[in-house]
């Protein structure tokens, strides 16, 4: 469905105004996100790209490009701040990518609530909530650059997970509205569980415009590193310190990945497995006390101004996907794998996994909350061979009862999801019935569901 010249012409005549870009490289530019990570994807992705960039800075801006999208059957990619892992934001037919970090005004915060445009950064968001004494309740490590609507359309949890759950668990979102793509574009507000139909859908069933995302009273968390000899003594005090202590990060990481940390290497030794942590302030001393139970000791203990002041790494960028990043910076074999455990965890599993792999896998761990229970997650670096052997491994590790979220697959089904999720695919046929929202994302969807 790749858009033709004529097409193309009409579409940028009818939203004349709107600042376009094409330039062959800023628009290639734009058409990528973090799928490097992935040789698989890298493969495949590398070289795909949109014909224009078009950045609205009003809802207003927004509905005309939807309406001349639908009209001209142009396809559109909305892109955040394009920190996505798995090309979620590359587009595989060509078309517009609609930047919308223009769209960054924050609407509105209550006493429990922030409402906001959906292309502001998570950084801004979480500031602004900052100035009334609140945050929010989760954001990714990539919040400098990600935006709040990439991460509600393309992101599942991150750090905050430990104490608030996933995204999708209880109130976290509690509203979102979208633009429809048709020729007379709509806006749609969802709510309750409604939200799920659009919440990581990759931006295939309507432009997230605006959000109210639900806050919690502010806290200063404490940055610390508790080292261990042993990284099996690392996941059960983790798991210990997730029933006991207010935590709102707990990132178990093995020893071999102490040489990524090169600004951490006075507290995180590379004979030692460590633990990173935001604990609550009034928590360091029984935090030190667990530790020393696993037969472990802290190195850290800081707050977040004092870590910056001394130009440390932030716990949150030693967890979740920026342990890949650290490793990918000093060494470009590796890529990674993400799981979940099967509940109740047992470390020996873990332990089994590491003898098995030896150098091929190394360890890291986050403790999150599904559902109101503790899951353990793990995004394991694989030193990469071949296509072949990550398949096996994952099959190994799915023979070991993990679930694995391959991060090598470019649609929510393969990536995660497992099923096609049928709301998902009802809300698009009403959202984007010409199936112009970022084609080839969903195996839901086929070309004959399209209307003429
Ligand atoms: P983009 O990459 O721009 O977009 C993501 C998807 O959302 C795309 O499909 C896009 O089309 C769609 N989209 C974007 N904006 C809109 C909109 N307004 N309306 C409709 N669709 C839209 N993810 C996590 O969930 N948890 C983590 O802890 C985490 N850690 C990460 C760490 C690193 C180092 C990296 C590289 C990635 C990580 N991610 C994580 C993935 C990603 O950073 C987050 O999901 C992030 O929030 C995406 O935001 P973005 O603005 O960059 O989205």
């Amino acid at each position: 469905m790749k858009p033709g010249a004529a097409a193309l012409a009409a579409f940028r005549r009818d939203v004349a105004g709107v600042p376009l870009h094409d330039d062959p490289s800023y628009v290639a530019a734009k058409s990528r996100d973090y799928f490097w990570y992935s040789p698989i994807l890298a493969e495949q992705l590398d070289g795909q790209t949109a014909d224009l960039v078009a950045i609205p800075a009003t809802t207003a801006d927004v509905h005309r490009i939807a309406s001349a999208a639908a009209r001209h059957r142009i396809p559109l990619t909305v892109r955040g701040g394009g920190t996505g892992n798995y090309g979620q934001c590359v587009p595989l037919q060509r078309g517009v990518v609609l930047d919308v970090t223009k769209l960054d005004r924050i609407l509105e915060i209550t006493s429990d609530a922030i409402r906001t445009e959906a292309g502001a950064r998570i950084l801004a968001v979480d500031e602004a909530a900052g100035e009334t004494g609140q945050m929010l309740n989760m954001w990714p490590s990539t919040r400098r650059l990600a935006t709040i609507g990439g991460f509600i359309a393309g992101g599942s949890g991150g750090i905050g997970s430990l104490r608030h759950g996933m995204l999708r668990d209880g109130g976290n979102v509690r509203s979102l509205t979208v633009v429809t793509l048709e020729p007379e574009p709509r806006t749609v507000t969802l709510d309750g569980s409604d939200i799920q139909w659009v919440h990581h859908a990759y931006g295939t069933n309507g432009i997230i415009t605006e959000l109210t995302l639900a806050l919690s009273p502010r806290t200063e968390w404490t940055h610390t590193v508790a080292l261990f000899d042993g990284y099996d003594a690392a996941l059960r005090f983790a798991m210990q310190t997730q029933t006991e202590l207010d935590a709102f990060l707990l990132t178990p990481v093995e020893r071999r990945f102490a040489p990524f940390y090169r600004r951490m290497a006075a507290f995180f030794p590379a004979d030692r497995d460590a633990v990173f942590a935001m604990i609550a302030p009034n928590e360091t001393a029984r935090f030190a006390t667990l530790a020393a139970a696993h037969g472990g000791t802290v190195s850290l203990s800081k707050t977040l101004a004092e870590i910056e002041a001394e130009n440390l790494t932030p716990a949150y960028e030693c967890g979740w996907n920026h342990t890949t990043l650290q490793a990918l910076k000093h060494d470009k074999g590796w890529t990674y794998l993400q799981t979940a455990y099967p509940r109740p965890f047992d470390p020996a599993l873990v332990m089994r996994q590491m003898a098995r792999y030896g150098d091929e896998v190394l360890m890291h761990h986050e403790m999150a909350r599904m559902d109101g229970t503790v899951q353990v997650l793990a995004l394991p670096l694989v030193r990469w061979t071949t296509r072949r052997r990550m398949y096996a491994i994952i099959a190994e590790m799915e023979a070991d009862g993990c679930t694995v979220f391959d991060p090598h697959a470019v649609t929510i089904e393969d990536g995660g999801m497992k099923t096609i999720d049928a709301a998902q695919i009802d809300f698009k046929k009403r959202a984007d019935p010409y199936g112009l929202m970022n084609p080839g994302k969903t195996r839901g969807w086929t070309p004959e569901m399209a209307e003429t």
